[in-house]
């Protein structure tokens, strides 16, 4: 089976020096890959580099086998990609229901609604709430569903469970990998919270000064307490 996203030899920055290095990185449909490392390891960018928001001075990206230097940002959702950054994106001034309804403005027919809320029954019984009203843990939901409106193929997830309480983080956790069983959803998940997003991943990808330095499936990282040592400082 190919994959849905393939990164190869990706070198990507911001400015002159390169942050990642000729990484090689895929996600299939249905898998959930998570980025782990230390802070300035490069896992934002990766995402960002996904996201067509950087310029690539080496290497490819593809997304079901188109090249996506061939699609423009704006259409990158179309295409099936959704991206919901760190600090969560939602618009403080809209209610979660308009911010929902963006998320799927796109679509024809007009994505139903009621299948986030039942995803999300906290933020159903705040749909008429602005975004600035919602706790943390409802605002992280809110982007998430947001992203989910565009029925997604890929879902780019940076740092969900920041800033939320343990049992919230577990929710979130628990629905993406609800979500990669029923509905073939691929997931790239970048998460400093290593013991969360190794219960919920397939494999990890361990970045270190923007180079790729294990890849492992996640059972693996997690359990064997060398690797972990080596790789994750724990
Ligand atoms: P963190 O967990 O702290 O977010 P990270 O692994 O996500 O870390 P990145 O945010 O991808 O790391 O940052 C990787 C490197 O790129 C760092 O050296 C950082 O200083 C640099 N960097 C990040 N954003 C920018 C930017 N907008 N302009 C220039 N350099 C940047």
């Amino acid at each position: 089976m190919t994959a849905l996203l393939e990164m190869t030899g990706l070198t990507v920055g911001y400015g002159a020096a390169p942050v990642l290095h000729e990484v090689d990185l895929s996600v299939r449909e249905g898998r959930i890959v998570t980025v782990l490392g230390a802070n300035g390891a490069g896992k934002t960018t990766l995402l960002r580099a996904v996201s067509g928001l950087l310029h690539q001075s080496a290497g490819k990206i593809t997304f079901d086998g188109v090249d996506l230097r061939t699609v423009k940002v704006e259409r990158l959702v179309r295409h099936g990609i959704a991206h919901v950054p760190e600090g969560r994106g939602v618009v403080t001034e809209l209610t979660v229901d308009e911010n929902l309804r963006l998320g799927g403005l796109w679509r024809k027919p007009r994505p139903d609604l009621g299948e986030i809320y039942e995803l999300f029954p906290p933020l159903a019984n705040r749909r008429n709430h602005l975004g600035h009203q919602l706790s943390g843990g409802e605002r992280q939901m809110l982007a998430i569903g947001r992203a989910l409106a565009a029925k997604p193929r890929l879902l780019l997830l940076d740092e969900p469970s920041l800033g939320l309480a343990p049992k919230i983080t577990a929710q979130i956790m628990g629905l993406l990998r609800d979500l990669r069983d029923r509905t073939g959803l691929a997931v790239l998940l970048v998460e400093q919270n290593v013991r969360s997003a190794l219960s919920v991943a397939d494999e990890g990808v361990v970045l270190n000064l923007g180079r790729v330095v294990t890849r492992q499936k996640a059972d693996t990282l997690a359990d064997d307490a060398d690797l972990r040592h080596a790789y994750l400082g724990f």
